[in-house]
């Protein structure tokens, strides 16, 4: 990897801020203040382990913003989590609620562990005792974590009855992405990918890309990655190539997706899949294909790769995949990215819906969230590429100067204290 690609997640987050900044002309006194966090907890902290000994972990909340409404944001379980990484993903759900105006500020949590060596019992221990230390900051009106890599229903039900055995009384609305029998959304677990499948949508109909047949190419196979993959086959996408943590498969003729996740079920992963040829992950990216999906993790597509990246639409369901160096490859090849905080704002979107139900504790049909899921993806999608195209720039710097100036707005009209 070039040197220039040594950057933390966090740097890029702040120079991607800086270009929208500088681009339309923010005060310097806003700058200060939105391009770094608001509060940062870190946390190490003890568990149990089934053997009788004790291990230390430590995890990371950090509140980037909170002006449009509570922080919003997952929490992530990965060994390879930094507080710079959480600090650029909180950065990122401020500017993604912002961008589908949803009255949200931006958090993210994580953790420093690889759950896959956990039993069921010390993950329920690890993570209760993180959603006690970290619990200062969370409340259905101040901070509210979500799944993100990693993590799911079940740790979000943890978290809200350890928070909840705390207050005495049920909190339904401190978390979302809930199981549906505890106020969780219908509609909320593939919210993400569906998002993805509907910018996709309009992109291709933007860009006159008949979807019948589109050559498509995903990156990751958890929750976003195969949700994105099976929707758009459902469109009449041609999946071509798929990848999770252990590698690629590939296939000119098309890999059907639902197959492909009755296969995962059964052997956690898609590389033995029958019938398709294996390939690394470096590979997959740059396969010859119409559509794009990286939906792992940060910063996938960079100036090494980046110029044999060629798909005519890129959708960032993995949140940072691509560096601002690639960025600028990619804008003058003609690839039209449809970035991270518009393209996945789908599940942030759809945590909203569950956050306004269980606070009146009135829940909607499948349909209507659906419904009104497209309603926000194809309205976002409408602004961001409206404001691109004005201006001929990417639509990741039009994204951005859309949510910035919502915030900016919003933080201009409360003023500043005291
Ligand atoms: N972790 C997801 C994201 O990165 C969802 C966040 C949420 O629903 O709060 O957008």
């Amino acid at each position: 990897m070039s040197a220039i690609e040594q950057k933390s997640p966090y740097q890029i987050a702040q120079e991607q801020f800086d270009l929208a900044a500088e681009f339309m002309g923010l005060e310097d006194d806003l700058r200060h203040v939105l391009r770094v966090p608001k509060r940062e907890l870190t946390t190490t902290f003890p568990v149990r382990m089934d053997d009788g000994s004790v291990k230390a972990f430590t995890g990371y909340r950090v509140q980037h913003n909170v002006t449009r409404g509570p922080g919003k944001g997952g929490i992530r379980y990965h060994q390879d989590v930094t507080l710079d990484e959480v600090r650029a993903l909180a950065m990122w759900m401020t500017w993604k609620c912002a961008v589908v105006n949803i009255p949200f500020g931006g958090a993210k949590g994580g953790v420093v562990v690889d759950p896959t060596g956990l039993s069921m019992r010390e993950l329920e221990n690890l993570t209760r005792r993180f959603a006690t230390e970290i619990s200062p900051l969370i409340g259905h009106d101040g901070d509210i974590p979500a799944p993100d890599v990693n993590t799911n229903q079940q740790i979000m039900a943890w978290l809200m009855d350890t928070i909840s055995m705390h207050t005495g009384h049920l909190e339904s609305a401190i978390t979302t992405g809930k199981p549906l029998g505890l106020g969780g959304s219908l509609g909320r677990a593939d919210a993400t990918g569906r998002g993805v499948s509907f910018v996709v949508a309009s992109a291709a109909k933007f860009l006159n890309l008949d979807l019948n047949g589109a050559t498509t190419v995903v990156q990751g196979f958890g929750n976003v990655g195969s949700v994105s993959a099976t929707m758009l086959h459902d469109l009449g996408c041609k999946i071509v190539g798929i990848s999770d943590v252990n590698g690629g498969i590939c296939n000119k003729d098309g890999i059907d997706p639902h197959a492909l996740v009755r296969h995962m079920k059964k052997t956690r992963t898609v590389i033995d899949y029958p019938g398709v040829e294996r390939i690394s992950n470096s590979e997959l990216l740059e396969l010859p294909c119409e559509i794009l999906v990286p939906a792992a993790l940060e910063k996938q597509i960079t100036a090494d790769n980046a110029a044999r990246i060629r798909p005519k639409i890129l959708a960032e369901g993995a949140n940072g995949p691509t560096t601002p160096e690639a960025d600028e490859i990619l804008f003058s090849n003609n690839v039209f990215v449809v970035p991270d905080i518009l393209a996945n704002a789908g599940g942030v979107t759809v945590s909203y819906f569950e956050w306004v139900q269980d606070l009146q504790s009135f829940f909607w049909n499948e349909d209507e969230i659906n419904h009104r899921l497209k309603l926000v993806m194809d309205a976002s999608f409408q602004a961001v590429n409206q404001r691109a195209q004005a201006h001929k720039i990417p639509l990741r710097l039009a994204a951005n100067i859309l949510a910035i100036e919502r915030v900016a707005e919003a933080t201009r009209l409360r003023g500043i204290y005291p």
